[in-house]
């Protein structure tokens, strides 16, 4: 590690070596021991980039296997015009990529202390199913919620590093890849959509891009947190190809005009009913899951009672419902008209009824089909659980199984569906019926 710059940038090759070391690495007192060197660089001035240049030039001609970091990272261009031969560059604070670059170069050798850790890392689900972070934060200031002022604005990660994470996944098992952000659709609007190196071609950073190459990787792929922005339409034919689960978790939140407005929600447009229409058309079998909050301040029964005609026009798959509580710090709680209690009980009952009245119709529909069923759980008494795509794990139904046929956790089976209530399906596996 060759380290330039000022104290931001040593605590950063501080935290590339940290991640190594405990990848099994070991540092080098010279290039001649190194199989590879990494130069942490400064481009702060015009004779910091020249110094950094030079340490470049140093670290190629003494050892000749060269990855780049840091602030120089930003004008990849300079570097390679000048040394084209070096193996990888990546900007300031992208130490994924930076220990991915690492890996590549000069893969870890196995060892029985850091094989403790298993190949995608440590879980806290079931090894058929992971969720792949891509942001954090969000751009956007919903009245009713804190999270840009804890988590701070969009910070979307590169995309081939998540693939990456999603490649390593799927090998250690992973069956389902459940993408999760504050907000899915804005993905890669910091990073200005642009392109990076993937497998011979290029992955954007945009929803679309990754969504495809995620659906290369061959595991089910899961949307969650998804605004009905217009660019999201171009998912759905991937859906249709079937690379992309046909399910989109949209937390519409409400549908009265103005309690939208009073929440802040963003892609708040009147079109929604015509999108979910064409989407529809387009993928018959899409879930549209969403989240609605009722008894938010200034709700009223007409604004209520325009929320429960939506849904009756949207015919939505899964819905949760929430009261409004006043988070601590949120805008929303100094807003006039705020909702008593008992009638946000009331309303809370209300629309349960409504979204389980639906959900039971459509899961009728359901009877006789053969679905694809992922099992989460075999039971000891014969039976098991999975779910079918319009399914996600925690969040929504079931599917019942009232034969295992030897099944296993993360298995993927075609399933006859043979009945069904307001939110679970009941059914056999084929090998067994
Ligand atoms: S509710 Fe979602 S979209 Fe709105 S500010 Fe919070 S995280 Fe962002």
């Amino acid at each position: 590690m060759v380290s330039l710059g000022c104290p931001k940038a040593l605590v950063d090759s501080e935290r590339i070596l940290t991640k190594l070391r405990s990848d099994g690495y070991g540092l080098s007192p010279d290039y001649a021991g190194a199989d590879v060197v990494l130069v942490n660089t400064c481009g702060f001035l015009d004779s910091a980039k020249e110094e950094s240049l030079e340490a470049i030039g140093e670290a190629i001609a003494e050892n000749g296997r060269v990855i780049v970091t840091g602030c120089m990272g930003n004008e990849a261009d300079v570097i390679r015009a000048r040394f084209p031969n070096v193996l990888a560059v990546t900007g300031p604070h992208q130490y994924e990529a930076v220990v991915g670059a690492v890996h590549e170069a000069a893969p870890p050798v196995p060892s029985p202390f850091v094989d403790l850790v298993p190949e995608g890392g440590l879980k806290l689900t079931p090894r058929h199913y992971s969720y792949l972070k891509i942001s954090e934060g969000c751009n956007h200031r919903c009245s009713f919620c804190i999270i840009p002022s804890i988590r701070g604005d969009l910070a979307s990660r590169r995309p081939d590093a998540v693939l990456r994470e999603a490649e390593k996944l799927v090998a250690a098992g992973t069956r389902e890849l459940l993408v999760i952000s504050q907000d899915t659709s804005a993905y890669g609007v910091d990073l200005r959509h642009k392109a990076w190196p993937w497998k011979g071609g290029e992955v954007r950073a945009h929803m679309t891009d990754l969504a495809r190459e995620l659906g290369r990787l061959g595991a089910w792929v899961r949307l969650h947190y998804v605004y009905p922005y217009p660019h999201v339409d171009q998912v759905i034919p991937l859906m249709a190809d079937g690379l992309v689960l046909p399910y989109l978790d949209i937390p519409f939140q409400h549908a009265a005009p103005s309690v939208l407005k009073a929440m802040k929600r963003p892609a708040n447009e009147a079109k929604v009913l015509e999108r979910l229409r064409t989407w529809r058309e387009i993928c018959p079998d899409i879930a549209i899951r969403s989240s609605f909050v009722v008894g938010f301040p200034g709700e009223t029964e007409a604004d209520f009672q325009y929320l429960l005609d939506w849904l009756d026009e949207a015919q939505l798959d899964r819905v949760g419902a929430f009261r409004f509580e006043p988070v601590e710090g949120a805008a929303a709680n100094a807003l006039p008209g705020a909702v008593p209690e008992a009638v946000k009980e009331e309303r809370y009952a209300r629309i349960m009824e409504k979204t389980a009245a639906i959900s039971a119709a459509k899961l009728q529909a359901r009877i006789g089909r053969t679905l694809d069923v992922i099992i989460d759980l075999v039971d000891d008494d014969g039976g098991a659980t999975g779910r079918s795509k319009a399914d996600a794990p925690e969040i929504d139904g079931e599917v019942q199984l009232r034969d295992t046929a030897g099944l296993k956790p993360g298995d993927i089976v075609p399933v006859l569906i043979e009945d069904a209530d307001d939110h679970d399906l009941f059914g056999v596996p084929l090998q067994a019926a």
